[in-house]
């Protein structure tokens, strides 16, 4: 057949291993065995179902072949084997899943490539690294014909048809020439070849076996010995998750969650737990230091992984994690559930129900425990995941908010540092009643807002919120500790003296025609306009009434388009305390015409101070210049 192109994705990816300066190329053995599991995998998930696999577990196996004359490394396997169509399609093509991440980053700067090749599965073409000739020769289940793929790297690959009498697939490295810089010759090395196996490829559960040499005593002889060749089996096939945990060091958990979840970071936590009883099962678990590129995306599946003693019998188990604890990634394995159970069942399951409530806890429990004892990287988590944590309080009714109120952090006036709820309430004054808080778009935003300014002048705390889930969230939690929410900007305030009060009232009831007209000049912009005692130096600002505050109204719209009807009652506040005050007060008795305009300019400044943004801008820019003009 002639020469077929490589697709230009898996081009690149080609181009970057056969040139790749990495120094971990050895983890290509890695990559070629655990393709092989895989293959292995699949055609035993087959057997369970489809009774013409004659292969019992027993059988399965991967096997190492190592020849010094020719330079090669061979790894067969008897799993599932790939059609004509599959070798083209897999071998010629970038594969999906771990790939794809990779294919995302392969635009950033190259040293950064390097470092990502040895981190997570970059598969099959990572045996480029150390060889210039790839044969994979296979022959899939159920099938009589066998084919050749060859490749001497980036100018193509050929598919012939070839000879081979069982399932499965040979993979026939080639490797390079030795360097002065590389020794390639080290892979064709047996205890080398042990080593890469104990190291990177120990929990397969299918046995690598190689034939290997070692010397024993002649039979009947004392001292006279002689060399057999013996099949081996190089890993200890226990998986990690089934390993004391005594015996696992934190590098060996980061490296399988590395591989198994395509990460390039080590997770921040892992998480284990052991449960005995009414269900038997293990569960490891990790949470990403990092959020996946598409977390945030509908395109983002949650799950666990569903082991049966051992056998993958689900990737992606949705059931067993809650939204709000999507970013976990991990498995569980339980000896109870059966193999055969279809999905639907086990959606059913009342074990498995059992087991995702058990988990749900340990995964609380774990992240507060984090909180207290390793706050630097719980914040690093809350930054990544925090929003989903928000989400989770806001969804169903409120009906996860004790469970998730602990874990949810804000920023907080004080030193701009994030604080938990507890924390907050900690922090109180006797005197203060009630959580302040105040939303807008920025941290900078919200701390230059004049209600803002005025509550921390008397030395209170005001939580920030950023983000649109906020302020729905604490609306549902409602109180933290018997203590209400109140959102500084919208509901009252109450921080003044009855005496201060009363003085305010009055004045209000002394301007109120001068507000009407205010109000009537704005056309029914606003519901109200009050004069306040609360504002510091500002001469105006915006609050609203009711149940939507004016960062609500603009999620609300954001996430409906510009149709939505909901709509915020703004209230505009205008200065007691201020000069502006009297200046008003002074046309609404002589130049009512001006009094009108100088409406519409004080309004829009406090949607500005508020971050929105002014209705009609050329009109207000037209009043501003003529006032100009006219001092
Ligand atoms: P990945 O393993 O991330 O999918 P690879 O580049 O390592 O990507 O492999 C591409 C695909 O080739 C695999 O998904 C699998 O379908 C197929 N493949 C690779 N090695 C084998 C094998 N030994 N037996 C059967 N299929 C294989």
């Amino acid at each position: 057949m002639p020469k077929k192109q490589f697709k230009t994705e898996s081009k690149k990816l080609l181009d970057m291993m056969i040139n790749s300066i990495y120094t971990h190329k050895e983890i290509f053995l890695r990559e070629i065995i655990s393709n092989a599991s895989d293959a292995i995998d699949k055609l035993y998930f087959r057997s369970l179902t489809d009774d013409s696999v004659s292969l019992s577990k027993e059988d399965y196996e991967i096997r190492i072949k190592s020849d010094k004359s020719e330079r090669t490394l061979t790894i067969i396997d008897n799993g599932c084997g790939m059609t004509k169509e599959e070798l083209e399609k897999n071998l010629g093509t970038i594969a999906k899943s771990g790939s794809y991440d990779f294919k995302n980053n392969a635009d950033n700067e190259n040293k950064e490539q390097v470092d990502i090749i040895g981190q997570f599965g970059v598969g099959f073409y990572s045996a480029f690294m150390v060889s210039d000739k790839i044969v994979v020769e296979s022959r899939a289940y159920g099938s009589q014909d066998a084919y050749r793929w060859t490749s001497t790297g980036a100018d193509g690959y050929t598919i012939d048809s070839c000879d081979k009498d069982s399932t499965g697939t040979v993979i026939t490295i080639h490797l390079k020439e030795d360097t002065n810089d590389e020794n390639y010759s080290t892979y064709l090395e047996e205890y080398k070849i042990k080593e890469l196996i104990k190291k990177y490829s120990d929990y397969i559960r299918y046995p690598i076996k190689m034939l290997t040499e070692h010397e024993r005593l002649k039979e009947g002889s004392k001292d006279e010995y002689e060399k057999i060749s013996e099949d081996e089996i190089l890993n200890s096939m226990i998986p990690i998750w089934k390993k004391d945990p005594s015996e696992v060091k934190d590098e060996e958990y980061a490296q399988f969650y590395q591989e198994k979840f395509y990460d390039y970071e080590a997770p921040l936590k892992v998480i284990r737990q052991k449960a005995e009883g009414m269900t038997d099962y293990t569960a490891l678990m990790f949470i990403p230091s990092h959020a996946p590129i598409d977390y945030y995306s509908r395109d983002y599946e949650k799950g666990l992984q569903l082991y049966s003693s051992g056998v993958l019998i689900m990737d992606k188990c949705k059931d067993l994690l809650p939204d709000y604890f999507s970013f976990v990634r991990g498995l569980v394995d339980s000896s109870d559930l059966s193999l055969n159970i279809s999905r639907e069942m086990l959606q059913q399951d009342r074990q498995l129900k059992a087991i995702a409530k058990a988990i749900e806890k340990k995964i609380s429990s774990e992240l507060l425990k984090m909180l207290e004892n390793d706050r630097e990287n719980y914040e690093k988590f809350y930054r990544s995941f925090g929003t989903q944590l928000k989400w989770g309080i806001y969804s169903d009714y409120g009906s996860h908010k004790e469970q998730l109120q602990d874990l949810i952090m804000f920023t907080s006036s004080n030193e701009n540092k994030l604080v938990t709820l507890k924390e907050y309430v900690e922090h109180m004054k006797d005197e203060q009643k009630k959580i302040y808080y105040a939303a807008g778009d920025s941290i900078e935003k919200i701390s230059l807002l004049p209600q803002v300014e005025s509550v921390t002048a008397h030395g209170y705390e005001v939580l920030y919120l950023t983000e649109d889930i906020d302020e729905f969230a604490l609306q549902v939690l409602h109180t933290y500790m018997d203590k209400e929410f109140l959102n500084v900007c919208k509901d009252e305030l109450d921080l003044s003296t009855d005496e201060e009060k009363e003085k305010l009232k009055t004045e209000n009831e002394k301007s109120s025609e001068m507000l009407s007209f205010i109000k009537e000049s704005l056309d029914g912009a606003v519901t109200a306009v009050h004069l306040t005692n609360t504002l510091q130096n500002h001469a105006v600002c915006l609050s609203s009434e009711g149940m939507l505050s004016v960062e609500m109204e603009k999620t609300l719209n954001k996430s409906a388009g510009n149709e939505s009807h909901m709509k915020a009652e703004i209230v505009l506040e205008i200065n007691a305390n201020h000069p502006i005050k009297e200046k008003l007060m002074d046309l609404f008795k002589n130049d009512k015409e001006k009094l009108k305009k100088y409406s519409k300019i004080l309004y829009a400044q406090a949607r500005l101070i508020s971050g929105l943004s002014v209705e009609n801008p050329s009109e207000v820019s037209e009043l501003i210049c003529n006032i100009m003009i006219e001092s």
